[in-house]
């Protein structure tokens, strides 16, 4: 159907893809935790798998697109045991419901992938919402030797599996006998584990879980690896297509997914492991947890960014340029937040937008004849879409766009001439350029905080002179309407040395 071929994480080489029924894909990606607001760094996750999702639709796959949420058996540290539910700790700490906590976090991660214009996936599973069918693979994980009970808790069998399967380790590349020695000083409950590279799937609350449900091993519940393998076994089946979710996920969570699914099933799962590459700040993985010797998390939250009230950067940057920005740099590379960057990806993104407006008003003179611009123009739309099928590569199918953006502008500019392109061709690139900017790249004309095009700009310039002439005059009742009234439309104004600048919250 096409020849797009995906780096798989699991054979460490870019392979054809082939989905496994034909013209159907099926996707699944780790969600969110939902015990805080979402960060830049797991944006930028779920960003490069809306374009994955995205492109895949363009090439005319029906994708189900299964993102899951966790609310439940992610504990801190990411330890698979003994230690306390990130859902279940913030909503003691908090006084509320874990379902209070879990709504208010879901609404806000849905808000924040909203404006950054990702698409809904198909299917939406919350871990708490499948509880029946983890204790079913538990059972089955069970029945089939590859797990044991202590003390209500159940464990899956590392080197029993290892026996059996030798899988255990292959994706993230880590030798068994590491494995074994890297979790033996972490772990605290060795007592109950037959081996520390054991992982419970299984956990007996104690009394600090606020969250637990009966099972036929005691009153608990699932651990964090268990749901995916759940979930993405209930909506894709035993084995589908592609895998998804960042690096930092590699081991153990994915190692485990890969252990449990075919522990219960007795088949590899995924076909292709994707995984995305973090997002820096200040060169460091953006991270919430924080910092053991400073005490603070390196991290920045999207909306932080978007109106500018932060003290990392100098001014505010609009939801369009962020996405821009990340699709400036493959998603398996590392991307550094910096001023720099962001200013470069705002300009980049208004050329872009700009170029795109000039071309699709562009009459055709209708005396067109293919010559060797016309024959330039069509292979570097060509290359466009063979940047993509080489593994999503964005910055180097954005790098052709522009190349189409220097030409679109000499077009206009006359420095072109028109009459060495065909009819058809112009067309072409019209539609390429509306393709790829709108349906593959997801990106949206209004700048939603800065510089955008058309009349709300021109009022919101208005507005904003008003009140610094206002301000010129001392007239503070006036300025502090303004900045009120707009505030009550969730736009905040920000004011820095380069002037005001203002955003749709
Ligand atoms: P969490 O809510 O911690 O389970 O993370 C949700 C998703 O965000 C996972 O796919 C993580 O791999 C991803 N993620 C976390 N930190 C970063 C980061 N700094 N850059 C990119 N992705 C991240
Ligand atoms: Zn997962």
């Amino acid at each position: 159907m096409s020849d797009l071929k995906i780096y798989n994480s699991l054979s460490r080489e870019k392979e054809s893809f082939t989905p496994l029924h034909e013209g159907h894909v099926g996707m699944y990606v780790c969600g969110p935790t939902v015990y805080s607001d979402v960060h830049l760094g797991n944006c930028r996750t779920f960003v490069s798998f809306d374009i994955v999702y995205r492109y895949l639709q363009h090439l005319g796959y029906k994708v189900r697109y299964v993102r899951n949420i966790t609310d439940v058996g992610h504990l801190e540290g990411d330890q698979d045991s003994d230690a306390e539910d990130k859902i279940s700790k913030k909503a003691r700490l908090e006084q509320l419901e874990p379902m209070e906590l879990v709504q208010r976090y879901t609404r806000g991660f849905h808000h924040i992938l909203g404006i950054l214009n990702t698409l809904s996936p198909s299917i939406e599973p919350t871990a708490t919402g499948h509880i029946v069918e983890q204790i079913q693979m538990v059972q089955q994980i069970l029945d089939n030797g590859y797990a044991y009970i202590k003390n209500g808790s159940v464990y899956f069998d590392t080197p029993r599996f290892i026996k059996d399967h030798g899988v255990y380790g292959k994706l993230s590349g880590k030798q068994v006998e590491d494995l074994f020695t890297e979790t033996r000083d972490d772990l605290k409950n060795q007592d109950e584990k037959n081996h520390p590279s054991d992982f419970a799937i299984w956990i007996k609350a104690d009394e600090r879980h606020l969250m637990r449900w009966p099972s036929p091993w005691s009153v608990g519940f699932p651990g964090w690896h268990l749901e995916c393998s759940a979930m993405s076994t209930k909506y894709l089946g035993k084995q589908f297509d592609i895998h998804g979710g960042g690096m930092d996920l590699q081991f153990p969570h994915h190692e485990n997914e890969i252990a449990q699914n075919y522990g219960a099933c007795g088949c590899m799962p995924v076909r292709y492991w994707m995984h995305g590459n973090m997002l820096l700040l200040n060169g460091r993985k953006m991270s919430k947890t924080p910092d053991p010797v400073t005490g603070k998390s390196n991290s920045i939250g999207p909306m932080e960014l978007f109106t500018g009230q932060n003290e990392i950067f100098t001014k505010a940057y609009s939801p369009m340029v962020v996405r821009f920005f990340m699709l400036q740099s493959h998603y398996r590379s590392t991307l550094d937040l910096t001023d720099d960057a962001l200013l470069a990806a705002e300009k980049g993104f208004r050329r872009l937008m700009e170029a795109n407006k000039a071309l699709q008003a562009m009459p055709h003179p209708g005396k067109g004849q293919p010559g060797a611009l016309d024959k330039e123009l069509n292979a570097l739309i060509g290359q466009i879409h063979e940047e993509m099928n080489d593994d999503f590569n964005t910055p180097k199918a954005l790098a052709v766009l522009f190349e189409l953006v220097s030409k679109v502008n000499s077009l206009k500019d006359g420095h072109l001439p028109f009459d060495q392109v065909a009819e058809e061709t112009l067309a072409k690139l019209k539609t390429t350029f509306h393709d790829f900017i709108y349906d593959i790249f997801g990106l949206k004309d209004e700048l939603e905080g800065g510089q955008g095009n058309g009349a709300l700009e021109g009022l919101m310039q208005l507005i904003i002179d008003i009140r610094q002439s206002a301000r010129a005059n001392k007239d503070w009742a006036t300025s502090d309407k303004i900045r009120d009234a707009l505030k009550a439309l969730d736009i905040v104004l920000k004011d820095s040395k380069e002037g005001t600048s203002w955003v749709k919250q």
